[in-house]
């Protein structure tokens, strides 16, 4: 069966099922195939389960009318999504970047649902998967959505990008993430920069090929100036060419800020749910993006204000005695290096580094543990305890005093006997690691 009909399916049952844990009756189940599992050996289940019918690409199979067969199941749920955006005549604001996509995704879309009927990505659904089953949930009383796109190697956001069309795209930064899929910082530019390719091309309508930019970002500046985008609306800390401009009023632990628009020479005062000075970026690209589809200052502000992050993507949790930054959700150099900063420059009786080991850097793996370690010592902190066999393979390199207040465990377990031992208490501690790290492990003891 094609995509076309295949569609027709859809406007009649338009809620995809993937997992038959989970069937909505009434569904389109699409077979899809993981490393330990294929699915077309699920397609009955479904159906018992009350799918409408399981779209299934093993002939071996294909048991009843109910079974469609494809080619390919992923590919037959990329294509019907990307039939389905076509169909949309909507404004699709596509996000990438390195760190900062679901925090700014979320507040992008918590700032545009003042004033309409938006569609954004769910939670951390980023993915050749995700993407698709977001795109496919947006329906004809959205007037807006909010995609986040993630990726860990070339070509992925330009698929995504086919699949959801951006009409415009913001790439919040690019740092050092999944440095081995992509082949280093090069690499990285190059995966990401497929977002600023796509909004690039010529398709001939009107609105579309926005980029809204972080002008302080000369990365991002460069690699946008490399293209033909149609229109850049820039945000930033610094008054030359941004329109909206901000800067941080209080970091204490949770953010304030001052931001104006440019344009008019407005200025605004808000007092945020958010911890930690890197957020200022998302925070102004969620502001830019409101201003630019023409939301007055109070419903931006409004947005803004009542976001609360999710995940333990930055959040504060105060227990009896410590003010936790709980930002284990993930870690990479880049995100480690600007928390490790963060806290270092937070006015507190009593601070704590907690910091666990970064996945998927590759060759680089080792250089990278050992600057951070390095950025660490170098910043004032009372305490810092380093979780993981990649730090603890870097601490030769430190002798003696440099190593004053630094303590290093091969793993998590380890660190909770230590820590039993020497419980921390009133301090300030930010807990970082990647999601393989688990560090939520260690908040009992705290
Ligand atoms: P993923 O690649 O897992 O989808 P993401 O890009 O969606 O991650 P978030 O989930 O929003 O990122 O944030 C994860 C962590 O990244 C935050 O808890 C914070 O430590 C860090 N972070 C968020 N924004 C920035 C930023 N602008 N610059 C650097 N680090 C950031
Ligand atoms: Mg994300």
């Amino acid at each position: 069966m094609n995509t076309e009909d295949i569609y027709q399916l859809f406007i009649q049952h338009p809620v995809i099922s993937t997992d038959t844990r989970k069937i909505v009756p009434g569904s389109l189940f699409f077979a899809l195939k993981g490393d330990k599992f294929d699915a077309n050996t699920f397609a009955e289940q479904a159906i018992e389960q009350g799918a409408a019918y399981a779209i299934i690409d093993n002939p071996a199979y294909q048991l009843n009318k109910k079974y469609i067969l494809v080619d390919d199941g992923l590919t037959a749920l990329q294509d019907l999504a990307r039939y389905h955006r076509k169909q949309l005549i909507i404004p699709v604001v596509g996000l990438t970047g390195t760190n900062g996509k679901t925090t700014t995704k979320e507040l992008i879309n918590a700032v545009l649902s003042q004033k309409f009927n938006t569609l954004a990505t769910q939670g951390n659904l980023n993915n050749h998967i995700g993407v698709p089953l977001t795109i496919l949930s947006i329906n004809s009383t959205h007037e807006m959505a909010v995609i986040e796109m993630g990726a860990n190697h070339q070509k992925e956001i330009e698929l995504l990008c086919s699949i959801s069309q951006p009409t415009h795209g913001l790439i919040t930064n690019i740092g050092k993430a999944h440095l081995e899929g992509f082949g280093g910082v090069e690499g990285i530019k190059k995966g990401k920069g497929e977002l600023y390719d796509f909004l690039s091309r010529e398709d001939g309508s009107l609105e579309q090929g926005i980029a809204f930019v972080n002008g302080d970002d000369k990365v991002l500046m460069e690699m946008q100036q490399a293209r033909d985008l149609k229109k850049v609306v820039m945000y930033g800390t610094n008054n030359r060419d941004n329109t909206i401009v901000g800067k941080l009023t209080e970091n204490s632990p949770l953010l304030s800020l001052q931001w104006t628009n440019n344009s008019s020479g407005e200025s605004h005062a808000i007092k945020t749910q958010l911890t930690g000075a890197y957020n200022l970026d998302n925070i102004l690209a969620a502001i830019c993006i409101g201003t630019y589809f023409e939301l007055d200052a109070d419903a931006i502000n409004k947005g803004v204000e009542g976001y609360q992050p999710q995940n333990n993507r930055s959040q504060i949790k105060q227990t009896a005695t410590n003010t936790l930054i709980c930002d284990y959700y993930n870690a990479n150099p880049s995100s480690m290096f600007v928390a490790i900063e963060n806290i270092g420059k937070l006015t507190a009786d009593r601070k704590v580094l907690i910091l666990g080991d970064m996945f998927e850097l590759g060759d680089e793996s080792a250089a990278e543990h050992e600057a951070i370690i390095r950025k660490a010592l170098a910043t004032e902190v009372d305490e810092r305890i380093f979780i993981g066999k990649d730090f603890l393979a870097q601490k030769w390199k430190f002798k003696g005093d440099k190593l004053k207040n630094a303590t290093f465990h091969a793993t998590v377990e380890n660190a909770i006997t230590a820590l039993k031992f020497h419980p921390v208490k009133n301090s300030t501690v930010l807990i970082k690691g990647s999601r393989g790290m688990a560090l939520e492990r260690l908040v009992e003891l705290f």
